[in-house]
């Protein structure tokens, strides 16, 4: 008979996971039934999805976000995984210049996290002998990240919807692994935006209506990235300040970022030339081959150059001279 298969324990993991290169590591356990906390999260994404916060957002309700369960049957651990993005550069105060926000300045970060994690989960494979199930994600499935990183004790759920961690602020990409393997949790992370409604008052559409609820039909990230539309809600234009890919708004004024980033050691998220200060007036004529050569490997190609060019045109009507 052979021998059992000796699985890696939580130790080992979190070693590979650091060893890879990731920056924040931490389990949360998948109980057979829904958790309390898991409840909570359900019954807070439902309602939010009932007042239509998600716009055309439909993957957003793919009932399997509601059930990791239903994601992988037998899943018994989330690998949860952090990888810090922020670089000291600032966005140009120049009103020719559009902004970008800081997540897509350097190379696609689902190439680079994607590698990652593919590198651990073929380690955990290897290690199970076959016995292990292993799925990875990094904002590509339908996984409720930011609230099971807080459960694997990575940092919380804040105010602005973002996740904060206390070494790098949100300034981090998340992934996981979802996985049939049993190990030790840690615990889950307390959430530390107190008292404080910095993101909610400076939010220039009035997105984040309440704390911890943003309304996707009002906010700037959303309208520049994923809406398709040929214009922009006339609602949203005004407040633009130059945002053409995203908005970093709420997560600037967040007293934790101020203090808590650091600069990536990863060399793949420098930015790349042209997204520290691009012409709002190449953007808003930006060809196909342009866009093509301009954004090769960045997580901005999910912008199309019609989209680009209409959120170029419509930061410029706010600076009509
Ligand atoms: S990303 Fe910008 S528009 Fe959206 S909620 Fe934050 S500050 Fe408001
Ligand atoms: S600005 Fe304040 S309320 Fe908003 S996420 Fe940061 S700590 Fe929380």
């Amino acid at each position: 008979m052979a021998p059992p298969v000796s699985l890696p324990d939580r130790q080992a993991v979190i070693d590979q996971a650091l060893g890879l290169g990731f920056d924040l590591v931490g389990i949360a356990t998948v109980e057979t039934d829904p958790s309390d906390a898991e409840a909570t999260v359900v019954a807070h994404l439902q309602t939010w999805l009932n007042q239509g916060h998600q716009a055309d957002m439909g993957w957003m309700d793919n009932p399997r976000r509601q059930d990791i369960r239903q994601v992988l049957p037998g899943v018994r651990s989330l690998i949860c995984v952090a990888l810090n993005y922020y670089t000291p550069h600032r966005h140009s105060a120049d009103p020719r210049h559009g902004k970008i926000s800081r997540y897509a300045w350097g190379r696609d970060y689902h190439r680079v996290l994607h590698k990652r994690l593919k590198a651990l989960a073929d380690w955990l494979t290897a290690a199970g002998e076959g016995t292990i199930q292993v799925r990875y994600y990094a904002d590509t499935g339908p996984v409720q990240d930011k609230a099971w990183a807080q459960q694997a004790g990575l940092g919380w759920v804040a105010k602005n919807g973002n996740l904060i961690t206390r070494q790098y602020g949100s300034w981090v990409f998340l992934g996981e692994l979802v996985t049939t393997l049993a190990l030790a949790p840690d615990p889950p992370h307390t959430a530390h935006c107190g008292t404080c409604t910095r993101c909610l008052a400076a939010c220039p559409t009035g997105a984040i209506t309440q704390p911890y609820v943003v309304d996707a039909n009002r906010c700037i990230a959303y309208h520049t990235i994923e809406n398709r539309a040929d214009t922009l809600p006339p609602a949203v234009v005004p407040h633009l300040q130059n945002w053409v890919a995203g908005c970093d708004i709420c997560q600037d004024v967040c007293p934790w970022n101020q203090r808590f980033a650091q600069a990536t050691t990863v060399a793949e998220f420098q930015p790349y030339p042209g997204n520290l200060a691009p012409a709002l007036a190449d953007l808003a004529t930006l060809s196909e081959a342009d866009w093509d050569q301009r954004f090769r490997a960045s997580a901005l190609r999910r912008i199309k150059p019609a989209m680009w060019r209409r959120n170029a045109q419509a930061a410029q009507q706010n600076h009509p001279n």
